[in-house]
């Protein structure tokens, strides 16, 4: 692993690497199999962070009678969050009485979370579970706690493994963190 990459002039290091990263995903994957013993869930994936993540997961979770479906919603800016959350592409599918788990990148506010979990209640499923990559706690301002965290993390910046800098670095195999003021 390279040891720091600069993206925008700014700097990351090395944070979580790739063995750490699937080790965790098969550990989330194993307590979402065990939980929904039995259903055909739909997993939906929110773009464009959970992509990689979502990917790994579902092949790790291994339910040949899952779907899996896209929404992208957006808030942040370059490092930030704004605070608004937009939906860009909403759900096309029924979800009444289906067990659905939302594939996250990550719960910083919990904002994208709080919106996206009350639209699909909205439509009745027998079950919403919410699976994050990375979550935030220290940032909350919603008090969201997602069902299945792959790693908890203070309140720094992070990139790759997809998740970006103004869309840029989704492409790294590697988490990187970015580097504090010296
Ligand atoms: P929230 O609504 O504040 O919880 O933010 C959720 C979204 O902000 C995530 O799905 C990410 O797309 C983005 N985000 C939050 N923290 C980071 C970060 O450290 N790096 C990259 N994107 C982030
Ligand atoms: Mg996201």
């Amino acid at each position: 692993m390279e040891e720091k990459i600069t993206v925008d002039g700014l700097t990351f290091v090395p944070y979580l690497k790739r063995d750490e990263i699937a080790a965790q995903v098969k550990r989330v994957a194993e307590e979402i199999r065990h939980d929904l013993q039995g259903a055909s869930p739909l997993f939906i994936c929110v773009l464009n962070g959970a992509f990689m993540f979502a990917a790994d997961l579902i092949r790790e979770i291994g339910m040949n009678d899952s779907k899996i479906t896209f929404v992208k919603y957006s808030s942040y800016e370059g490092t930030s969050s704004t605070g608004t959350v937009k939906e860009i592409i909403g759900l096309k599918e029924d979800i009444r009485g289906r067990d659905v788990v939302i594939i996250e990148d990550i719960v910083d506010t919990g904002l994208t979370a709080v919106k996206m979990v009350e639209d699909l209640k909205k439509r009745n499923p027998h079950s919403i579970r919410f699976a994050t990559l990375l979550h935030k706690p220290e940032s909350s301002k919603t008090g969201f706690q997602p069902d299945y965290v792959a790693f908890a993390i203070p309140p720094k910046f992070i990139i790759g493994y997809g998740l970006d800098l103004d869309g840029k670095v989704r492409n790294l195999k590697d988490i990187y963190v970015i580097r504090e003021e010296e």
